[in-house]
């Protein structure tokens, strides 16, 4: 999450990054506010933490009580910046692409229901034969890849990069 984040510093020349003047969290609501929340898919930021509450939200929108932002998911989302690939292919795939594909849609918006941060961010077919959904988590990724194999068995791998909060998961069968 923190390399996401956009870096303020100082820029004065010869201070190393991250010495000279404080990073400002930008979600963090100002004196008096609340609650930061994001315009976008109404998630509320309050004490450190993103979280879903609509009577909250109607409460707080369109009050100085509140700072209204675009939340880190919907960023990622929007820009396309993924931190899970979840690749499907295989003739059993090819077969039941739509029961799967439904699949993975019920599960994203059961995890997404609680988790603001766990989102796809889309589905794009790689190739005559696969589909590629990207994550804005890695662990989307995994539980989306466990969940096809909880309920069609097939293989299941997962390849975590050199970085590890970036994730590809193959699913085939
Ligand atoms: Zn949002």
């Amino acid at each position: 999450m923190e390399k996401y984040k956009d870096q303020k510093w100082s820029g004065q020349k010869g201070k190393k990054f991250g010495h000279a003047g404080r990073v400002e969290d930008p979600y963090l609501p100002a004196e008096g506010q609340e609650a930061s929340l994001c315009t976008q898919c109404h998630a509320l930021y309050q004490e450190k933490r993103w979280f879903y509450d609509q009577k909250l939200y109607d409460r707080l929108a369109g009050t100085d009580k509140v700072r209204e932002i675009v939340c880190p998911t919907c960023r990622k989302v929007n820009d396309g910046y993924a931190e899970g690939y979840l690749s499907l292919s295989g003739e059993f795939f090819n077969q039941h692409r739509d029961e799967i594909v439904k699949l993975l849609e019920k599960e994203a918006s059961r995890v997404g229901a609680r988790s603001v941060l766990d989102r796809i961010i889309r589905m794009a077919p790689e190739g005559a034969d696969t589909l590629v959904v990207q994550t804005t988590t890695d662990k989307l990724a995994q539980r989306l890849g466990r969940a096809v194999y909880r309920a069609y068995k097939g293989d299941l791998k997962f390849h975590w990069g050199e970085m590890d909060y970036l994730v590809r998961v193959y699913w085939s069968r």
